[in-house]
């Protein structure tokens, strides 16, 4: 046994372990979560993408498709990754200010969380950069989605700022055999270039980029 010198010894030394503690759960919680928007971080989501994208190889390769669609979550044959990006965001912080900016991105943030199903997730990836992952869906699931959400946030209405309109792009890409996180993620924001050069406000599928077989 531990023969502590004095009560209050001990009590401080409970206190100094207490605060530890709560700094380690502070900082848990902040490689996880973004601390503006509560979004997953970039970290996270790919770490989580990279093991579902295994999952998805892995049952591919041993046929066990129809036994695991029985354990629901990883019973998914495929995913897909949408990659919004908030158009003309600069001019929004100089015309209103950074607060407005935060508080915009925050609000599009939450109508594309709120839009989506318990498994899939939500991260900022970037600035104002937010990735979805669709458990289940292939790109033309996930198009119909991102054109729902683009629509909601083109259809947002800020108090005392009735001319202030948002709008985002979007680019989709599909898991396929074989390919990593990182790579749907180059291909899902080739899809999003597309739709800034072809003006913006709209959502593009890797697949009907001419370069897509390249
Ligand atoms: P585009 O339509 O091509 O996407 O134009 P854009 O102005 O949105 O493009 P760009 O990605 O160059 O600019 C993003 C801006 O977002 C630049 C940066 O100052 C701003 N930004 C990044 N993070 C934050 C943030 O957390 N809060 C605010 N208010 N602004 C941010
Ligand atoms: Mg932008
Ligand atoms: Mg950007």
């Amino acid at each position: 046994m531990f023969n502590w010198k004095t009560k209050g010894e001990k009590e401080k030394l409970e206190d100094q372990v207490r605060d530890l503690k709560a700094q380690v759960d502070d900082l848990e919680v902040n490689l996880i979560h973004d601390h503006l928007t509560g979004l997953k971080t970039r970290a996270f989501f790919e770490e989580e993408i990279s093991v579902y994208l295994e999952i998805i190889d892995q049952q591919a390769e041993t046929g066990q498709h129809a036994a695991s669609q029985r354990k629901e979550r990883f019973g998914f044959r495929n995913l897909s990754i949408i990659f919004f990006d908030i158009d003309h965001f600069k001019k929004i912080n100089d015309e209103y200010g950074h607060d407005v900016g935060d508080m915009v991105l925050k609000k599009v943030a939450s109508v594309i969380q709120s839009s989506l199903r318990t498994g899939d997730t939500v991260a900022r990836w970037g600035g104002e950069e937010i990735i979805v992952s669709l458990l289940g869906a292939d790109e033309r699931d996930a198009t119909a989605k991102a054109e729902e959400i683009r629509q909601m946030v083109g259809s947002l209405i800020f108090a005392n700022m009735p001319e202030l309109t948002i709008t985002i792009s979007a680019g989709v890409a599909s898991s396929e055999r074989g390919v990593k996180v990182i790579e749907l993620e180059k291909r899902a924001d080739k899809a999003l270039y597309k739709a800034k050069q072809s003006g913006r406000n709209q959502v593009v599928m890797y697949s009907e980029l001419s370069s897509a077989s390249a």
